[in-house]
């Protein structure tokens, strides 16, 4: 196992400086795999959060000002640093998490790709000269840092959810708060680490762990932050919406999701099959693109299932720091409880476990990947996000009865479809309320696209042009008296 004992940080970065709670208190971190502590953070609260808003609101003065061609250098450096250093930092990142190495590796390489996306947005955000009504006078669109920036980030994607957030943060001119889950704090701590080392300068990240109440509290609480970004749930998200309207801030929400995916009668199997694997069990079905409910015409229904229970029966369990693992453990028990439910309320309302429905033999929090067959809309799953390795199969027999089914939840992240019928696919475009649509792929994210939800599932968008924007301030300049 790589050493990762370097981003073990088991304290908090404000100003430059590494420090404990005010209180001394820590939070233990445990290793889902095995349950045993790896080590402990700072369990820190308002007092702490407040200071750091202060340090970062002054270190924004001058961050804010400084040149362009500057802060790209930093994020290049960061980029590279992430790099040099992605074995250990994947270590870490399964040690604390449970995800398979090979996905972790993943994480910090899609993570250190939007460092370098956003140092290259950052030359191309543009202003405007707009022709103006009268020859007197010159109209400017120009664009700023829009300030301080709070970063809540979950534990599914500890490193790379942060990663969405510095990225356009640091390289418009922001300064930063950061918050993340309790459950995996050392990959986003290790972000400071890396910050501090390439030469960001102190006070433009800062990181806190602890109660999420107060650390969030004191950020939705302070005029000085004028943005706030949020990735987790969608019941935290709004509430966080409602506490940013004390001092209107900008909110950026990537919150859960209940992913359709659509497999027509017209699709190629294997492939399907395939995406659905990928779409399913990445992260052991704790992705806000998992797929959630499986819709599969009826005529190819028998075959679809079939293939997929052979290939979800190849899946390999265990410990993800080991050799050829390809499902880890599950973030906590409450995960596997829920789990739980969800399959007895199935089987209640005539659903099949066809595969899995139980603990693992491992223990802890391993559980076995469940395929259900008999799938209907009555069933919790058909509403609400699993979060867990459950692949629920519908049948539909048309294309409006898959679609409306599809779009009747609250949640609008991301969809699949499988088809070869092109003028379906530009249909579905239209017809699926989703922010994120993959034809014929089940993975699909990457930095120069915008990644959003629609409905409950979000505001704005993370990657792509548009993941700047929600960091940079319009102005609108006239000058008159020419
Ligand atoms: P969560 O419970 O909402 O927690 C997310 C973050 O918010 C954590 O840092 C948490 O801190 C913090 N938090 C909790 N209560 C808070 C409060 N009252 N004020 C301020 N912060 C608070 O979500 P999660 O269980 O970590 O993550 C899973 C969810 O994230 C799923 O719904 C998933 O779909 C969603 N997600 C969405 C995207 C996307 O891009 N759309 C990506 C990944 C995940 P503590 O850990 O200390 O409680």
């Amino acid at each position: 196992m790589t050493d990762y004992s370097k981003f073990l940080k088991e304290s908090n970065l404000t100003n430059g400086s590494w420090h404990a709670a005010d209180s001394n208190s820590n939070i233990p971190v445990t290793n889902p795999a095995t349950g045993e502590v790896i080590g402990s953070v700072p369990n820190c609260g308002t007092a702490e959060t407040e200071r750091a808003i202060q340090v970062a609101a002054t270190a924004f003065k001058t961050y804010s000002r400084t040149d362009i061609s500057y802060r790209v250098g930093l994020l290049r450096k960061l980029h590279d640093a992430l790099m040099d250093n992605q074995e250990a930092l994947a270590a870490l990142l399964t040690a604390e998490q449970g995800k398979p190495l090979f996905e972790a590796r993943g994480e910090i390489a899609i993570g250190a790709a939007y460092i370098l996306w956003f140092a290259e947005e950052i030359r191309r955000a543009k202003g405007e000269i707009v022709p103006a009504p009268t020859n007197d006078r010159r109209l400017l669109v120009t664009h700023h840092p829009v300030g301080v920036v709070g970063a809540i980030t979950p534990w599914n994607f500890p490193s790379s959810m942060l990663a969405r957030k510095l990225g356009p943060a640091l390289a418009a001119g922001c300064t930063v708060v950061a918050k993340p889950a309790t459950a995996t704090p050392y990959s986003a701590l290790a972000w400071g680490v890396l910050a501090l080392e390439v030469g960001f300068p102190d006070g433009v990240l800062n990181i806190l762990t602890g109660s999420a109440r107060e650390i969030g509290g004191a950020i939705m609480a302070s005029p000085d932050v004028r943005k706030v970004t949020f990735t987790g749930s969608t019941e935290v998200g709004k509430t966080l919406i409602r506490q940013s309207a004390d001092t209107v801030k900008k909110v950026s929400m990537e919150l859960g999701g209940n992913a359709p995916f659509i497999v027509f009668e017209d699709a190629e199997i294997d492939a399907a099959v395939e995406g659905a694997m990928v779409s399913k069990y990445r992260n052991m079905g704790q992705t806000c693109v998992c797929t959630n409910r499986f819709y599969v015409h009826e005529k190819i229904h028998n075959e679809f299932v079939e293939k997929l229970l052979t290939a979800t029966k190849a899946l390999k369990i265990g410990d993800g720091a080991a050799d050829g693992i390809t499902q880890g453990p599950l973030i906590d028990m409450a995960a596997v409880e829920k789990v739980e439910a969800f399959i007895s309320d199935s089987e209640s309302k005539g659903g099949q476990i066809a595969l899995g429905g139980k603990r693992h033999a491992l223990g802890e929090t391993f559980f076995e990947p469940t395929v259900i067959t008999g799938a209907n809309s009555d069933m919790d799953f058909a509403t609400d996000e699993i979060f867990g390795p459950i692949a629920a199969v519908f049948k539909f027999e048309t294309e409006d009865e898959a679609v409306a089914a599809a779009n009747a939840t609250e949640f609008g992240l991301a969809a699949y479809v499988y088809t070869r019928d092109v003028g379906r696919i530009f249909r579905l475009n239209d017809a699926l309320d989703y922010g994120l649509i993959g034809f014929n792929s089940g993975l699909i994210t990457t930095v120069e696209v915008p990644f959003g939800g629609l409905k409950e599932s979000g505001l704005g968008n993370e990657g792509g042009s548009q993941g700047l924007q929600d960091y940079l301030e319009t102005k609108y300049v006239c000058i008159a008296g020419i």
